[in-house]
């Protein structure tokens, strides 16, 4: 049997049904995701783009040019109560990224990587035993990172104790 996990925005009005596992679930520490979510990161959950069916409202979007790739990043919210669902990528049009706070049950999925934690804010601390990632995954290129990995937790920015 196919794994199904549900999940909506806030008020409810947008609902999706994810099916399948993720291939990952990335939390990330840019400044991007600082502010669209107006928290200290963002974490998603990696899905083919058509795992996902939404239902309900229709989403409003809102497309912004990254400022290390230089592509669009299209954020999918709900028009009603403004929760981001959904990522998805110029640069990797077969992909979306699901809100992981927006599943009914986010610890039904884990985190695999921690990415740009050079922009981490103070205080956020990085878990033990999990890929860690300065920048993205792969640079611009393509080529895979060397990611950190430390056997204690770890404050992401150094000289924070
Ligand atoms: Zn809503
Ligand atoms: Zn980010």
């Amino acid at each position: 049997m196919t794994t199904r996990r549900d999940g909506g925005c806030l008020c409810g009005a947008v609902r999706f049904i994810a099916l399948g596992e993720p291939m990952r679930t990335l939390q990330c520490h840019c400044r991007f995701c600082q502010r669209v979510t107006g928290s200290t990161s963002y974490a998603e959950s990696m899905y083919p783009v058509d795992a996902v069916q939404f239902s309900g409202e229709p989403m409003a979007r809102y497309s912004h040019r990254s400022e290390s790739s230089s592509r669009q990043v299209h954020v999918h919210f709900c028009p009603q109560c403004g929760t981001t669902l959904t990522l998805t990528f110029e640069r990797w049009p077969e992909y979306r990224g699901i809100s992981r706070g927006a599943f009914d049950d986010p610890n039904s999925v884990s985190i695999s990587s921690h990415i740009w934690t050079s922009s981490a804010q103070t205080g956020v601390v990085l878990p033990a035993g999990t890929d860690c990632f300065q920048f993205a995954r792969a640079d611009l290129a393509g080529s895979p990172q060397a990611p950190a990995r430390f056997d204690t937790p770890r404050m992401a920015r150094t000289g924070d104790g």
